[in-house]
């Protein structure tokens, strides 16, 4: 009884154990397949990864091609920066100088003439100044002399016709164009075929109206002209006294950074020889330099 039931107890144990093995198998088989399972999972997560590090190494600065290319966009962007400011430079400066830079442009009209021409042409050499003188065609052909000193003396030499003559020059436009040719070739006569300006003044200026096909002919014709802002009154009379030019050209000049004084050059205009020299100062006190209209 004892024996058996000994044998009894060892079977169930066998048994037990058998399970127990049986049941191991089945959760280390279950685990084993689990296992698998994962590392196939990983490697493919691996494989995915290494793609997806390839298409990040394109877009991140691992790439050559993406390195040469950053740098080249650093360059450029470097580039835009210093044209930036060098254009910023630029502009300062251009302000800085037009606060500062004030410009007289001293012109004659009419002439030249045989007594006021030098001596105006005198009182500028000696304020070391020059000057634009717009001149006649046919005084200039009377004065080559003077036209020639004038060249010498490196004024601007403008045209103003070669008659003045109201009445005939603004008839119609081949009229002006003739006279501005017929004082080209005065003037080429006295300085050589190499002299050129293409600069007029139209006698009166060109403010009417009915001056307008005429301005539109020069320019087409690849003239420039040059009315004033300013002037020393000097055609409003005969014999204007001296201080009653200069006044008016202070009155005239007034709050202007650039001034076109309108002046003129023929025999009658004495005073304005005299009124010249206070004229130069009272400007060189203001702060303007002198140009040559061009
Ligand atoms: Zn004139």
């Amino acid at each position: 009884m004892k024996t058996q039931s000994k044998r009894a107890r060892n079977s169930r144990k066998i048994r037990r154990i058998r399970g127990i093995a049986i049941l191991a198998l089945i959760i280390a088989l279950f685990i084993i397949g689990g296992t698998t399972k994962k590392l196939n999972n990983i490697a493919n997560n691996v494989v995915e990864a290494k793609k997806i590090e390839e298409t990040l190494d394109i877009m991140t600065d691992k790439n050559p091609v993406k390195i040469a290319l950053n740098e080249e966009i650093r360059m450029v962007q470097e580039e835009k920066s210093n044209l930036k400011n060098e254009i910023a430079d630029e502009n300062n400066k251009e302000a800085e100088k037009n606060k500062d830079t004030k410009i007289a442009y001293l012109t004659f009209d009419d002439g030249p003439s045989e007594n006021v021409t030098p001596e105006i042409l005198d009182i500028l050499s000696q304020y070391n100044i020059k000057a634009t003188f717009f001149v006649v065609g046919n005084s200039a052909e009377k004065n080559p002399d003077i036209v020639k000193r004038i060249h010498e003396e490196n004024h601007g030499i403008g045209n103003h016709t070669y008659s003045h003559r109201y009445k005939h020059i603004y008839t119609n436009t081949t009229n002006f164009l003739n006279e501005i040719k017929a004082t080209e070739r005065v003037l080429q006569n006295i300085l050589g075929n190499d002299f050129e300006t293409n600069i007029i003044r139209f006698p009166g200026g060109s403010f009417e109206k009915y001056k307008n096909p005429f301005k539109k002919v020069i320019s087409e014709n690849g003239y420039k002209y040059y009315d004033w802002n300013s002037l020393n009154g000097d055609a409003e009379g005969k014999n204007i006294p001296k201080n009653k030019l200069v006044s008016r050209l202070k009155a005239t000049s007034n709050g202007k950074k650039e001034l076109i004084i309108l002046m003129h050059d023929t025999s009658a205009k004495k005073t304005t020889v005299e009124a010249l020299p206070e004229i130069i100062e009272y400007l060189q006190k203001q702060g303007y330099e002198f140009g040559v209209l061009n």
